[in-house]
């Protein structure tokens, strides 16, 4: 996809903090760190946001809770806990629009998000 920067990491043209991937999904840290830990989970086939996907392709997103969990025990998180994010869409603060899911942990979170 042209000029996505998801993709552009994906595809090895960007840098990024790599700490996981698969044939289906990459993870590396965020770059604006949110908590003590901040990971985004990356779809490596490029699509908008959840809404994008047709009825057969939901499985990249069991896949990336998947990975999530596995992340949360690497990085210690299971015991405390941790939160899932995605967003979609502007108004929700989707700013990189290739689907991705935020593993944030390490902190005490706070309901509702802002
Ligand atoms: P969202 O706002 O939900 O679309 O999430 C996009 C996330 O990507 C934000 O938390 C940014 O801090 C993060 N981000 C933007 N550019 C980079 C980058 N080059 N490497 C790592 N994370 C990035
Ligand atoms: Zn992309």
């Amino acid at each position: 996809m042209v000029d996505c920067l998801f993709c552009k990491i994906v595809n090895k043209k960007d840098d990024s903090d790599l700490v996981y991937q698969d044939e289906k999904v990459i993870v590396f840290k965020d770059i604006n760190p949110q908590a003590p830990v901040h990971l985004l989970l990356v779809s490596k086939e490029h699509f908008e946001n959840i809404l994008d996907l047709e009825e057969n392709q939901f499985d990249i997103i069991g896949h990336i809770h998947q990975v999530a969990v596995k992340m949360a025990k690497k990085f210690n998180l299971d015991e405390d806990g941790f939160r899932l994010v995605n967003n979609t869409k502007q108004k929700a603060g989707q700013t990189v629009f290739h689907i991705h899911f935020h593993l944030l942990g390490g902190r005490e979170m706070q309901w509702p998000p802002g």
